[in-house]
């Protein structure tokens, strides 16, 4: 018997550092399926992107602390047109943008910033369960912290230049070079703070995606969800 109840959705938690390939995957999977998608580091970059706008100091934990409350941060989770509004601002692109890669990190190691936004993630995973086939979440602490019940649980992993190379695609820049050292700084923050840093669990399937194409990861994880599910 699973860990879940079987008349609700399924949860498919999937966590690695960027460039992994979660996202794609995550998307590919949920579309196969019928299944929500979350995308969680879209969250923490929201709260960043607000923090920043308000002027507050990310570096100041005590400030961060005190206003992670104020925002609304809503989410859609159609895997084909995921959604990010802060205040019902739509902030998609801007979440991307290099000011806030830059201070994610920072934001995103701050306890009460982490317990603010699981909680929202909590409640999207318990309502996409009980209105659909389930959900697809990707992150960092999905794994270990947000639903470590979930069925499926996945950690993604690639060699550095295969991360640096797509990342640089998606970000559409020509220094790989300077990509590859931004995620490993990224890296050493999200693995090293105190609070739920990235860290792979026993029973997580560690799946590396370097000679993969994305078709392949996604099969191969559809496989283990209906594994899961018939199980
Ligand atoms: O996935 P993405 O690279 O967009 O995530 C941005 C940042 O958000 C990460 O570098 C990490 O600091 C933070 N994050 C996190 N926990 C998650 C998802 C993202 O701390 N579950």
């Amino acid at each position: 018997m699973s860990a879940q109840d079987s008349t609700e959705g399924i949860v498919i938690a999937i966590d690695g550092p960027s460039g992994s390939g979660k996202s794609s995957t995550s998307r590919g999977v949920a579309r196969a399926r019928e299944l929500r998608y979350l995308d969680t580091g879209a969250m923490y970059r929201a709260l960043t992107w607000w923090m920043l706008s308000q002027g507050v100091n990310v570096n100041d934990a005590d400030a961060v602390t005190a206003l992670v409350d104020t925002p609304v941060i809503t989410m859609g989770t159609d895997p084909d047109a995921p959604s990010v509004a802060v205040d019902g601002r739509d902030v998609a692109a801007e979440i991307r943008g290099r000011e806030v890669t830059t201070n994610v990190s920072a934001v995103s190691a701050v306890p009460a910033a982490r317990e603010r936004l699981v909680r929202t993630q909590r409640e999207i995973i318990a309502a996409a369960r009980a209105e659909s086939a389930g959900i697809v979440v990707e992150g960092r602490d999905i794994t270990t912290v947000v639903a470590p019940d979930a069925p499926v649980k996945l950690f993604l992993t690639a060699s550095p230049e295969a991360r640096a190379q797509r990342r640089s695609k998606e970000v559409r820049s020509a220094d790989v070079a300077a990509t590859q050292a931004d995620l490993a700084r990224r890296d050493a923050l999200d693995s090293s703070r105190a609070h739920s840093p990235l860290r792979q669990t026993e029973d997580a399937t560690e799946l590396d995606t370097s000679g993969l194409t994305l078709d392949e990861v996604v099969a191969l994880v559809v496989k283990l969800a209906d594994e899961a599910r018939d199980h």
